[in-house]
C-alpha cells in the first residue's frame, strides 16, 4: 500500500530562470493488488511524483507512507534498504548494467541490499524470465539487447523480489504496439498475483483500460515563482 497525504514539493527556479516547479498531491492512495496510470502532459510532474513516492527525493511537507512506514521518519540508508526490498522500480531509461548479463541484471535487488539470494528467488527470476517472453536471453549481456528486451528486463528486476509496491515510468515507451500490452499485462498480472499496488506512468492513452483507475496530474500543474509563490492557476 503507498499513501501520499497533503504532499507539497518544489524544485526551485534555476539560475536566470523566473519559474520554478511545484507538485501538491493532497490524497493519492493505491491499495495492495490495485493499479494506477499516472497521465499528464510532459513537465507535470509524473517522474518527480514517482521518485517521492520510492523516497528518492523528499517532500517539502506531507507524508509518503509505505505499508505501514512512514518514510520521512527514516534516514538516507534506512529509505534505501526499504526501497530495495519493498519497491520494484521501472527507470524509464532502465539503469541496468552493462557489463553484466541479463540475468544478473534481474538479481541485482539480492546484491544491492543484503535480501537472501536463495533458489526461490532463482526461480522466480527464471518464471519472469519466461513470463516476458526472454529467457532465451538470460546469459546474453545488456549491451547486445534491443530496447524492448532492455525494457522486459527492467521490468523482471522489479518484480524479483516481490515488492509491496511497483513504480514504473513508462514501462511500454519503447515496444512496438503489438507488445505493448501484452508486456503491460504481464507486469499489472505479476503485481496483482503478489498483491503489490502499481503507480505507473504512461503516455500509452490505449491501453488505460488495463489499470484499476487513472490519475491526470496535468488536473494539478502549478508554476512557482522564485520564491515558491504559486503564480499559475491549475489548468
Ligand atoms: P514529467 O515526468 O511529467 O515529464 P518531471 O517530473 O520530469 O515531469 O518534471 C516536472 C518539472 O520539474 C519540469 O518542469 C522539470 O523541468 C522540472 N524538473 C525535473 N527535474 C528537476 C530537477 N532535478 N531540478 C529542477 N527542476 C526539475
Amino acid at each position: 500500500m503507498l499513501r501520499l497525504t497533503d504532499l507539497q514539493f518544489d524544485y526551485p527556479a534555476p539560475t536566470g530562470a523566473v519559474d520554478g516547479f511545484r507538485l501538491a498531491v493532497p490524497l493519492l492512495e493505491v491499495r495492495g493488488g490495485e493499479s494506477i496510470a499516472v497521465i499528464g502532459p510532459s513537465g507535470c510532474g509524473k517522474t518527480t511524483l514517482l521518485r517521492l513516492a520510492a523516497g528518492i527525493i523528499t517532500p517539502r511537507s506531507g507524508r509518503v507512507m509505505i505499508d505501514e512506514t512512514d518514510l520521512s521518519t527514516l534516514g538516507e540508508s534506512a529509505r534505501r534498504n526499504l526501497r530495495l526490498a519493498r519497491i520494484g522500480f521501472v527507470f524509464q531509461d532502465f539503469r541496468l548494467l552493462e557489463h553484466l548479463d541479463v540475468e544478473e541484471n534481474i538479481l541485482l535487488p539480492f546484491r544491492l541490499g543484503g535480501l537472501r539470494l536463495d533458489p526461490a528467488a532463482r526461480d522466480r527470476a527464471s518464471r519472469l524470465l519466461e513470463r516476458l517472453g526472454i529467457a532465451h536471453l538470460r546469459r546474453r549481456s545488456i549491451t547486445r539487447l534491443s530496447h524492448g528486451e532492455r525494457q522486459r528486463t527492467a521490468i523482471c528486476r522489479a518484480l524479483v523480489t516481490e515488492p509491496s509496491m511497483v513504480l514504473a515510468d513508462e514501462p511500454t515507451g519503447n515496444l512496438d504496439p503489438a507488445n505493448k500490452r501484452v508486456i503491460l499485462e504481464a507486469l499489472l498480472d505479476a503485481a496483482r498475483e503478489k498483491n503489490a499496488a502499481v503507480l505507473a506512468v504512461t503516455h500509452d492513452h490505449d491501453l488505460l483500460d488495463a489499470f484499476d483507475r487513472v490519475v491526470d496530474l496535468g488536473e494539478g500543474l502549478q508554476r512557482t515563482d522564485g520564491v515558491g509563490r504559486v503564480t499559475e492557476a491549475p489548468s
